[in-house]
């Protein structure tokens, strides 16, 4: 079996960064402001003394999310438990918590951690679910971390990924998470996933030129879709759709780059 990455106890966390103004979830980063200069700077403290582990530096990501605008605590508290390094190539792990995207084999990319809980928090959102997420179908698995994010905030999550070789390695780095409400599919996700309509919500991590009809059609009455679409100047923006008994509504958003979305699968 595959090493899994371990946390490098030596990760350099930028000490000269703002201290964080609220603290969110198991963080060790205590303050001590002794004199004004001092206030702003975090110390570091392990209680095992053996350095820094994760969840140090993964509460720093969580508190630039909550400074980015991120204002969801079941978003934040949900990005403050899965870890990140644990789906990245070990190459890699150095750079899990930082707010970028990052290869993940195949020519795909794990999703920025903003991207991931802007998405999850819009999802939320919708005035149709009153903040319940109840089975959600994600499309594009790639590494799996943004299905064990959803599995701390929906019911049931089924995450469909139409290269093998990725769905392959979401179900490795999935397994010792033991999540019993996340479900990997093997499948082109341009097809929904029928089996397990209608979703409270869909989420797809690639971005097409429509929004295949599948999707609208496995949509609960109330449920939201939130993906990345192609827009008439060839750029991508994230698009949000709310499924009323009146019918479709439709938003717009900011741009952003996700990989594209593709029909079979390989
Ligand atoms: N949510 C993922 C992001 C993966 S990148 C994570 O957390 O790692 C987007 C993924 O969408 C890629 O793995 C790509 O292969 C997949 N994809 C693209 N088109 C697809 C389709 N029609 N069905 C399923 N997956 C698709």
């Amino acid at each position: 079996m595959k090493k899994r990455p371990s946390f490098p106890a030596q990760l350099d966390v930028g000490k000269t960064q703002p201290a964080p103004k609220t603290l969110l979830g198991a963080t060790r980063i205590v303050t001590t402001p002794k004199t004004s200069a001092q206030a702003h700077a975090p110390v570091m403290q392990s209680p095992s003394g053996v350095g820094l582990d994760s969840s140090t530096v993964r509460a720093r990501m969580v508190q630039k999310l909550a400074d980015q605008g991120i204002d969801d605590d079941g978003v934040l508290q949900a990005m403050g438990r899965v870890e990140r390094h644990r789906f990245v190539d070990s190459a890699l792990v150095n750079q899990a918590y930082e707010d970028t995207s990052l290869p993940i084999g195949l020519g795909q990319t794990i999703s920025k951690p903003n991207v991931v809980a802007r998405m999850i928090a819009l999802l939320r959102q919708a005035p149709g679910l009153q903040g319940q997420l109840g089975r959600v179908l994600e499309i594009g698995t790639g590494c799996g971390y943004q299905a064990a994010v959803l599995a701390q905030v929906a019911k049931e999550v089924y995450s469909i990924e139409r290269l093998r070789g990725l769905h392959d390695k979401a179900r490795e780095n999935l397994r010792p998470l033991r999540l019993p409400n996340v479900h990997v599919i093997f499948g082109d996700g341009m097809l929904g996933y029928p089996q397990g309509a209608p979703y409270s919500a869909i989420i797809s991590a690639a971005g097409g030129e429509a929004m295949p009809q599948a999707w609208i059609d496995q949509l609960a009455i109330g449920g939201r879709i939130v993906a990345p679409l192609q827009t008439a100047n060839g750029q991508q923006a994230l698009i949000v759709v709310d499924k009323t008994a009146q019918g479709l509504q439709q938003h717009l958003l900011e741009a952003v780059n996700f990989v594209p979305l593709k029909s079979g699968i390989a």
